[in-house]
């Protein structure tokens, strides 16, 4: 967090860590001293007065004190359902507490322990009662003035290091805390912010001094909780915008000119206008090429937006101006279909386009590499097999990547490594929120293109319970006889993999026996090799195979216009961005398409708003903005492979208006130069991609 060394000090010099709670730390990625005092409480407890019991009012969150009575293991009608009850008293009376399906609190919980419970208090069968609540057994008088009679901080569970242990540990720490803690935030910034400086902010978002305000605390808005979310931010920004900074200043060997000459070559491949959206993306591109400095510029647009062409147009231009163009994507069968797309269209010039796989057999791939090498190949697509050792280019000039978000940061510098500062061009279909730009990409510049190319039929898209299925596959079989395609998806949840893909399995088994014995079912999930899968989804593309069944998200970016229908099993085990992508993998062609989400009940009423939300949009941005704010950034669909900046106190969901200042306040503070700006800029050349786990940006 800082370079004190005293934050560096590892945790198992700590009074009270043996090797086994060293190892439940260091599990949930917890070493030193500052790894742990950045572990802000989830929650805090206004232990200074506590709740008599008798006050307790039905459908309130509570927080009470006293000694338990009467605990024990209550058997219930429902078979193996046990329920785990106690009574707890104080000067004011008795209060049931209880916790259904938790039989294993009988083995901590015991008659005349002093306890904190806080939980809600619901009435059932006529009776009060804390229902499931938190507990925290209170030794007698020992260590009471960090347990007690303040606002104490309630801390995640690590393994076996509960939040009371947390709490005595995070105390022992910030009384040892040197008196002069370093402070990277400018002392003017901080002053103008009304910011406490760095000691005093760990101590207090810790250890709220009483009286802070409980809405304050639960916002993570105090001023000590803020200092530290910002200063997090504001480090972060401040390596992305001197990464950024130092790319401008190199300038790119090769420059492209566009001139009329350009223009009529890319005029000339063009097989139908452009839409609005595609023209202003292309015409930042272009820009961007014609600059001294290297390009660096994601694409966004949803599925079936036209990146394609877009992207081709700017190849055109690097072509034009004799330099060589490497378009890299996920998976062989996308690298092939941009193949076919391209060779067409660019069919009556006279560049030539070639393929660079891993399958590929060895005397082809050899007379590729010499193609490149020696520029008579000049524009290459292929998968992974791009960046090994052995590929050389003459004139790199423009590399994209398609489908950004299953690469990553790394695999990207690769590719960028085999030129000369070549421009980097870079594709995704996951429309990310602007927050998360600024986070993800801080070192790219966004064009996104938000319409779509005239005359295409949105997907009708349906909620259904499981209970009408056949339904459904009524519905599915009227559209497999008109000639469509269709898919099923099934989830896959790491606990269960195996029952899951038992389920995937028999279902895919059902539905060709069964249901739709007529007609080629094909099964697709995470557990074939990459070739059986490349296989199976291009007898899908083929029309070979009319059904498919997937537990994975199938792959990303295939165009199987014929496809019409997408049933989604379980759809309420999806995250919304997830559900979108899903329902893009129809809708490609001129004819109707449909997406149906079945669910299984009950369904949450989280889940509803989800399913709900993805029947009344199509906007991919307005999806994932959504997504983001349901669900917090770090399970925002594809994100965690995206180089995402391992961010220890703030939180991208919670906390976006703060990464904007933030990303202000560091540019800002950066272009002032002097000793501050001195300071920042050795943090990010020391300190930077350790402490947010990235090795480059960009
Ligand atoms: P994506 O953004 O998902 O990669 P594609 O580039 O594959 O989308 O384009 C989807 C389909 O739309 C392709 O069949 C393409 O030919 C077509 N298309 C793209 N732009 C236009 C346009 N401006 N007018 C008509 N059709 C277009
Ligand atoms: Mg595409």
């Amino acid at each position: 967090m800082s370079d004190t060394p005293f934050f560096d000090t590892p945790l198992r010099e700590l009074k009270g860590i043996g090797p086994q709670r060293e190892r439940a730390l260091a599990h949930a990625g917890l070493d030193t001293i500052g790894d742990l005092v950045a572990r802000l409480p989830f929650r805090y407890e206004d232990r200074t007065s506590f709740r008599p019991v008798a006050g307790v009012r039905e459908g309130e969150k509570v927080t009470v004190a006293g000694e338990l009575l009467n605990c024990r293991l209550r058997w219930t009608a429902r078979r193996g359902f046990k329920i785990f009850e106690a009574v707890v008293r104080d000067d004011s009376g008795h209060l049931l507490a209880v916790w259904p399906n938790q039989p294993y609190r009988q083995n901590t919980l015991r008659p005349h322990q002093r306890v904190v419970l806080h939980g809600p208090a619901v009435r059932y069968r006529g009776v009060l009662q804390l229902s499931s609540p938190d507990v925290e057994i209170v030794g007698e008088g020992e260590g009471q003035a960090v347990h007690a009679q303040r606002i104490v901080p309630v801390y995640e569970k690590t393994g076996t290091v509960t939040s009371r242990m947390q709490r005595a540990l995070v105390h022992d720490i910030l009384e040892q805390m040197p008196a002069d803690v370093d402070d990277l935030l400018p002392a003017d910034l901080r002053s103008q912010m009304g910011l406490p400086d760095r000691r005093t902010a760990l101590r207090q978002a810790h250890f709220p001094p009483v009286g802070t305000p409980a809405s304050l605390l639960a916002s993570f808005r105090s001023p000590a909780q803020l200092r530290l979310i910002f200063e997090e931010f504001f480090l972060f920004q401040c390596g992305l915008i001197a990464h950024r900074r130092s790319a401008d200043q190199e300038q790119k060997p090769f420059v492209p000119v566009v001139d009329d000459r350009v223009r009529a070559a890319a005029k000339g491949v063009l097989p139908f206008p452009l839409t609005a959206g595609q023209r202003a993306a292309l015409e930042d591109i272009v820009e961007d090429m014609q600059r001294g400095r290297q390009m660096n510029r994601l694409l966004q647009g949803d599925v079936g937006s036209g990146k394609t062409i877009v992207v081709l147009l700017a190849a055109v231009v690097a072509l034009e101006n004799g330099l060589q163009v490497a378009l890299m994507a996920p998976t062989e069968i996308l690298a092939e279909q941009h193949r076919e797309t391209i060779t067409r269209l660019l069919a009556p010039t006279k560049f030539r386009v070639g393929l660079l796989t891993g399958s590929m057999p060895a005397p082809a791939r050899r007379a590729a590499l010499a193609d490149l090498a020696d520029g008579s190949m000049h524009l290459v697509i292929g998968t992974h097999a791009l960046i090994e050792e052995d590929v050389r280019f003459a004139r790199l000039g423009l590399a994209v990547v398609d489908e950004q978000h299953r690469f990553g940061v790394v695999q990207r510098a690769r590719l960028r490594a085999k030129g000369l500062r070549p421009d980097m061009l870079v594709m995704t279909a996951t429309p990310i929120p602007r927050t998360l730009q600024l986070t993800l990409y801080g070192g790219l510049d966004v064009s996104a293109i938000r319409d779509l190319p005239p005359g295409r039929v949105p997907t009708k898209t349906t909620v259904r319970p499981e209970a009408r299925r056949d339904e459904v596959h009524a519905f599915v079989r009227e559209q497999l006889n008109e000639g469509r395609q269709a898919c099923v998806i099934y989830p896959l949840v790491e606990e269960s993999e195996k029952i899951d893909l038992r389920a995937a399995t028999e279902m895919a088994d059902h539905l060709a026996q069964d249901v739709f014995p007529e007609y080629h079912v094909g099964l697709l999930h995470g557990r074939m090799t990459p070739q059986v899968k490349d296989d199976v989804m291009r007898r899908f593309a083929a029309g070979e195979v009319h059904l498919l069944v997937a537990t994975t998200v199938i792959e990303v970016g295939i165009d199987v216009p014929n496809a019409t229908v997408m049933v989604v099993e379980h759809a309420e085990r999806f995250g919304l961005s997830q559900l979108h992508q899903l329902r893009g993998r129809v809708g490609r062609g001129a004819q109707q398409s449909y997406c149906v989400l079945l669910y299984q009940q009950p369904l949450s009423e989280e889940a509803e708003a989800r399913l709900a939300a993805v029947a009344a949009t199509s906007d991919g941005f307005a999806i994932a903005e959504k997504d983001l704010e349901l669900r917090g950034a770090g399970d925002v669909a594809g994100t965690r492979q995206a180089g995402m900046p391992t961010l220890r106190v703030g939180n991208l969901a919670r906390d976006r208006d703060v990464m904007a200042q933030a990303a202000a306040d560091a540019r800002d503070w950066l272009a002032r130069g002097g000793p501050e700006a001195g300071r920042l800029e050795a943090f990010v050349r020391e300190r930077w991609s350790r402490q947010f786990g990235l090795i480059s940006v960009g």
